[in-house]
């Protein structure tokens, strides 16, 4: 890889040649990707991206994959970036924009680094992949890898969603539910992988992950005309996320497509938020109870705590935490005033803007992302609790009338 120099530890430092099986450094530490950003900017520019398909992949020059890597054929990103007018004003920010990843073809962002997982087992001759995962990052291997023909194991918590877990068995993916917590699931996988030699596709063992991720900010970058928001509000679990998030807006400064950098907004459950806690005592995180139906970010020991606290601390961010019914005023909120339908974890994000523009720490001149990382349809059972049940008539109009006038529903 011409693009890539080598994988460096962010605790101690040590490098590595960036081999497709790259795990975590001797220490402990989490491997980072190390750009060539001074020949980056001499292959790709902005007029350069415009003939490009509209999936993940354009981004190339700026990903860890060999030229000649098969990609998988699933078609990641380039999800919308919807101006949301209404949303703005209610809120109180000048400009508000919501990118729809829940519209990934399995439904949630995480398709970002399992299509990135597949072309990295691909790289690496691998017929096998593994990871455990709250669903999202499960569901999305077992996609994305069925597409590639490749097969897969997958360790979900028992709690996981049925809509996951269906999603799991029509990929045709050995599922082991895990009777316990995610930590409990990430440690059985971890045990497995090591004794089958799977390739690897836990997030913060597999550096290569949050590299795929971090196309969801390259995106947003270029769906704004490479116009820098004030904010991007995004929700936060093991901290990959937004790990990949800050580095693909670090990338776009460093070859020069930025002239500044937003803040970010980490987005935690208030019942689950090891992330977030060390960042507002700037103390070593702490594990916690995973206490939230936002089942996708209810992460209690968080994989990947270093990269994301550096990225909340470089971008001179802000951090909020959300109660479960502060998420299922947001995931209403989102499909009534935009048309949005997301998952609990999904919409944590917006649930965390609309908290602070309410405590009156974002400037009413203000420029805001927020990303929706996941599709409402995975989990159906709190959608209905968040939004409530339909009205239910017998077929019969003066019963109908009776069901409005009883609502106080305007009839005109
Ligand atoms: C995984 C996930 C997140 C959080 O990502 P992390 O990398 O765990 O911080 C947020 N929302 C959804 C829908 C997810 O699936
Ligand atoms: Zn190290």
């Amino acid at each position: 890889m011409r693009n890539v120099k080598c994988a460096r530890c962010v605790k101690c430092g040590r490098e590595y040649e960036a081999v497709p099986r790259l795990t975590n450094c001797a220490c402990g530490g989490i491997l980072d990707l190390v750009y060539d950003y001074a020949y980056i900017k001499t292959v790709l520019t902005k007029e350069k991206l415009k003939e490009r398909p509209y999936d993940m992949w354009r981004y190339r020059e700026l990903l860890p994959v060999e030229p000649d890597t098969e990609l998988p054929p699933l078609r990641v990103g380039w999800s919308p970036l919807y101006e949301a007018e209404r949303l703005a004003k209610q809120l109180g920010v000048r400009r508000l924009w919501i990118k729809d990843d829940g519209l990934n073809p399995t439904a949630s962002l995480k398709d970002r680094a399992s299509a990135m997982a597949v072309a990295k087992a691909r790289e690496a001759g691998a017929e096998v992949i593994a990871c455990s995962s709250t669903g999202n990052a499960a569901s999305s291997l077992a996609g994305n890898a069925a597409a590639a023909g490749l097969k897969t194991y997958i360790f979900v918590p028992s709690r996981a969603p049925k809509g996951k877990v269906a999603q799991l068995m029509s990929f045709g993916a050995t599922v082991i539910s895990v009777q316990g917590s995610y930590e409990d699931t990430f440690e059985l996988s971890k045990q497995a992988i090591e004794r089958w030699g799977w390739y690897n596709r836990n997030a913060a063992i597999n550096p290569y992950l949050s590299e795929g991720k971090k196309t969801v900010g390259l995106e947003i970058m270029e769906q704004l005309g490479w116009q820098v928001p004030d904010y991007i509000a995004i929700s936060v679990g093991d901290g990959c996320t937004i790990a990949g998030l800050w580095k693909g807006l670090k990338d776009l400064y460093a070859i020069g497509f930025l002239d500044r950098l937003p803040k970010l907004i980490a987005v935690q459950a208030a019942g689950c938020c090891p992330i977030n806690r060390a960042v507002e005592e700037n103390a070593p995180w702490r594990p916690m109870e995973e206490n939230t139906l936002a089942d996708s970010i209810a992460v209690g020991v968080p994989r990947n705590p270093d990269k994301a606290i550096a990225a909340i601390r470089e971008s001179q961010g802000l951090t909020v935490e959300v109660t479960d019914k502060e998420i299922m005023a947001a995931q209403k909120l989102l499909g009534t005033s935009c048309g949005v339908f997301g998952e609990p974890a999904g919409v944590t994000g917006t649930a965390g803007l609309k908290k602070l523009c309410a405590q009156g720490k974002i400037p009413a001149d203000a420029t805001v992302v927020s990303v929706v990382t996941g599709n409402g349809l995975k989990d159906v059972a709190n959608a209905i609790r968040s939004c409530g049940e339909p009205i239910s008539v017998p077929s019969d109009m003066e019963r109908l009338l009776e069901a409005f006038a009883a609502r106080e529903i305007p009839l005109n």
